[in-house]
């Protein structure tokens, strides 16, 4: 939890200061008034970088350097610094308890679960956002998993690079790569296959509860061999297709190009659901993201919900607030009677306005 927060520099903040409270903050403001970029600093404090900016990006325009600060109920302190330095990324530090870090591990940071509009598009267009879905929550859930992600993207654009050089490329070259991407992909793939298999425990039952239908849902991890056996199954296939993949110049078959997919009744939502009902499913998903995380480690999340209020019917509005009770949550809005009138206690007001 954290008790309160103070901006210097941080994107539109100058320095401003904000008392938190341990339930539920609305952060109310016409638009372009700064409540996103509030959010997104409760997000950095927690996790060290933002879910939709670089770093020298969170840096107020023209500024030299940025910082935030805050406190949890135990009042122990939380900084993230940035300084800008020219030609180069930013410098950033951590500083908690004043012990300082340059990376913020699992360890360091704090568990937080977003929920922005952009979600809502999680079953629409290509695989990737519902991979990078699983990937994200996995770095937030198990460690080492980001060790994992970083080293299987490294070894696939290894092999990428050796196809695209077709004249140099014999099979010798390319064959430790096959190894290395194959064991690497057994691993990414039983992570995520699990993970599905975890949320699928209660995504049923709770899509029930929120849509007060009788609909089966399911997920599905839509993997091209079973994860017990991957390993030897995509090496046999990177073998097999190099010659394919070395005209494509790309490595066509693994982990990066499979997806989730979520079934109503056996029918995937991509193609049969209607726009509610996968909005639904979304909001069943992020409900399951609290109860995960809180397992997981040993802190209970934050919540994040950036504009998806107004995005969600009364209904599911008012079910959604029913989960909300254990964590210390943080939605914005520019209508405030919307939000207010779901809660009865815990809850304050952070009015922002826009710097002139
Ligand atoms: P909406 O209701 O439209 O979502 P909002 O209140 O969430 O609006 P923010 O996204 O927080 O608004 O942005 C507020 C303002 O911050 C914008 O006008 C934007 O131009 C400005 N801004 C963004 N980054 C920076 C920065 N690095 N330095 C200064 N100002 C910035
Ligand atoms: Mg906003």
């Amino acid at each position: 939890m954290i008790t309160d927060l103070r901006l210097q520099d941080f994107r539109s903040y100058k320095d401003d200061s904000f008392e938190l409270s341990p339930g539920v903050n609305i952060v109310v403001g016409p638009n372009a008034s700064g409540k996103t970029n509030l959010l997104e600093a409760v997000l950095v404090l927690a996790r060290g970088s933002s879910y939709r900016a670089t770093d020298a990006e969170l840096v107020k325009f023209g500024r030299p350097w940025a910082r935030l600060d805050g406190h949890n109920e135990k009042n122990e302190t939380r900084t993230v610094k940035l300084v800008i330095e020219e030609g180069q990324k930013p410098a950033k530090t951590y500083e908690l308890q004043g012990k300082t870090y340059r990376r913020m591990g699992l360890a360091q940071s704090l568990p937080v679960v977003l929920f922005e509009p952009n979600h809502l598009q999680l079953f629409v267009g290509g695989p990737e956002r519902r991979r990078d879905y699983l990937d994200d929550l996995l770095e937030q859930t198990t460690p080492g998993f980001s060790t994992l992600r970083r080293q299987y993207r490294r070894a696939l654009a290894q092999r990428n690079s050796l196809l695209k050089q077709p004249d140099k490329l014999s099979e010798t070259q390319v064959f430790p790569w096959n190894i290395r991407l194959s064991q690497l992909a057994g691993q990414l793939v039983r992570a995520r296959s699990q993970l599905v298999e975890d949320i699928n425990k209660n995504l049923g039952k709770l899509y029930k509860k929120l849509a007060g239908s009788r609909d089966n849902v399911t997920a599905i991890y839509e993997s091209r061999w079973i994860p017990e056996h991957y390993e030897s199954h995509f090496l046999k296939k990177l073998e097999t297709s190099l010659e394919d993949d070395r005209l494509r110049g790309f490595t066509s078959s693994g982990p990066h190009r499979e997806d989730l997919a979520v079934m109503f009744g056996g029918h995937p939502a991509q193609s049969s659901a209607s726009r509610g009902e996968v909005r639904t499913v979304v909001l069943a998903l992020k409900i399951l993201e609290l109860k995960l995380l809180e397992n997981a480690r040993d802190a209970t999340p934050l919540l994040l919900l950036d504009d998806v209020f107004s995005e969600l019917d009364g209904k599911r509005r008012h079910a959604l607030t029913d989960y909300l009770a254990p964590y210390q949550t943080f939605i914005t809005t520019t209508d405030a009677d919307l939000v207010t009138k779901h809660f009865t206690d815990k809850t304050s007001i952070i009015t922002v306005t826009k710097y002139r």
